[in-house]
């Protein structure tokens, strides 16, 4: 057992931070306003490999493995989170690709959805589905050669943008079991009605989907004919790589708000010393470092089982839980050490704290993380 970061890691972990600090940080008051993520930003991002660090060469990846990935995604959330979510999201559908499609399909979709102009998503959600997977609305009815699909999908990140999109749908013929289709977004048949406000993530375009009519090639059925009706397969398997990502964007926010509160700490002065002497912020800071500690270490450890190709579902849940909860313990530490400047926009925490709270909502809220930790105990 080795737990040293390798030379190229600490390499990709210095690039990502350096990247991240240059060429995102400048961005993030515009895209906090605008409440989007320029084109050229994710184009860069796709033009360095980072989107394909966790693929084999053969499909345009860089041949690296999920200890790659959440390094990667870990230094970009320590700036950002909304850009380091718009990645994530990218890289959920390239798991239900990687895991679940045929060899002609991986070659067909992952180079192109890899490097290529446009940026995935993963529409599982629906107005009733949420935490009920088996509330599906959004129907796939087969014509020909030709899937047709119709139904309603919100709160499908990256949606406004081009790319391709996992969609996962009731399956009329078969019975109602849900089966991934894998379509272009924007062809005819689907519309954006909304884009959300949200409270934070504001760099992350997250939608309503309208699908009427959508025809797409019967041939993008993921995983091909095996693989229709077992769409909650794909969808376990994919969202275990999505809880993963949110396991390193709690990470990455947890290490900036830490770096922020000792910083204040040493810096701001009350009764003729620094407040870091006082026993109260050590406190607080032991806390919060502690979390951090934990947090990393935990993600790293399931990113290389992920790696591993070891089943993840009760580790994700475990990791998820602990690295969410952490980084709302570390953010509202924080935001103690920082007093009334923390709750104003001049300091980066407030909009940590905001963004840190949805870790604990999307790709599954915590509620139902407590128990698939618990499920293989209980057996
Ligand atoms: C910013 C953002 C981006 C998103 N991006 C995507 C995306 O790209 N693709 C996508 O498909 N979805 C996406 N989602 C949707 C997200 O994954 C769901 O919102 C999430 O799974 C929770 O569903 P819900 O909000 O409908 O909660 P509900 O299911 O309505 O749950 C509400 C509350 O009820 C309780 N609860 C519900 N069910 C249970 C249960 N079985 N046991 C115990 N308690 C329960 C929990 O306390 C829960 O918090 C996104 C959401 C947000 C906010």
């Amino acid at each position: 057992m080795n737990f040293n970061y390798t030379e190229e890691q600490l390499m990709l972990k210095e690039s990502v931070r350096k990247f991240s600090e240059n060429e995102i940080a400048p961005l993030v008051k515009w895209m906090e306003t605008e409440k989007r993520t320029p084109w050229d930003l994710i184009k860069k991002i796709k033009d360095l490999g980072w989107c394909g660090i966790q693929y084999p060469e053969k499909y345009g990846g860089s041949g690296n493995t999920y200890v790659e990935y959440v390094i990667m995604q870990i230094e970009m959330a320590r700036v950002y989170c909304s850009t380091a979510c718009t990645i994530s999201v990218n890289g959920m559908l390239g798991a239900n690709i990687m895991k679940f499609a045929t060899e002609e399909q991986k070659m067909k979709f992952l180079p192109e959805h890899l490097n290529g102009d446009g940026i995935g998503s993963f529409a599982f959600t629906e107005a009733s589905t949420g935490s009920d997977p088996n509330a599906l609305r959004t129907t796939c009815v087969r014509d020909g050669d030709e899937w047709v699909i119709n139904g309603e999908k919100v709160f499908i990140t990256n949606a406004s943008l081009p790319g391709l999109m996992g969609i996962f749908c009731k399956d009329v013929e078969m019975g109602g079991k849900c089966t991934n289709i894998l379509i272009p977004k924007g062809i005819k048949g689907y519309s954006i009605p909304r884009i959300y406000d949200k409270m934070g993530m504001h760099g992350l375009e997250v939608c309503d989907v309208l699908l009427d009519n959508v025809r797409v090639p019967y041939e993008n059925t993921t995983g091909g004919e095996a693989m229709r009706g077992k769409g909650f397969e794909v969808l376990l398997g994919s969202t275990q790589i999505g809880k993963l990502s949110v396991c390193a964007q709690a990470v990455g926010m947890a290490q900036a708000a830490l770096e922020a509160a000792v910083k204040y700490s040493k810096e701001r002065v009350q009764r003729g010393k620094p407040i870091a002497y006082f026993p109260t912020i050590q406190s607080l800071i032991g806390d919060m470092a502690t979390d951090v500690m934990v947090a990393h270490q935990a993600v790293l450890a399931t990113a290389f089982k992920a790696s591993e190709g070891k089943e993840l579902a009760s580790d994700a849940a475990r990791t998820r839980l602990f690295t969410s909860e952490a980084v709302h313990r570390v953010a509202s530490k924080a935001m103690q050490v920082m007093g009334a400047y923390s709750y104003t926009t001049e300091f980066p925490i407030e909009r940590i704290f905001r963004d840190a709270k949805l870790t604990e909502i999307y790709e599954g809220v915590n509620e139902i993380q407590r128990l698939i930790a618990a499920a293989d105990l209980l057996r």
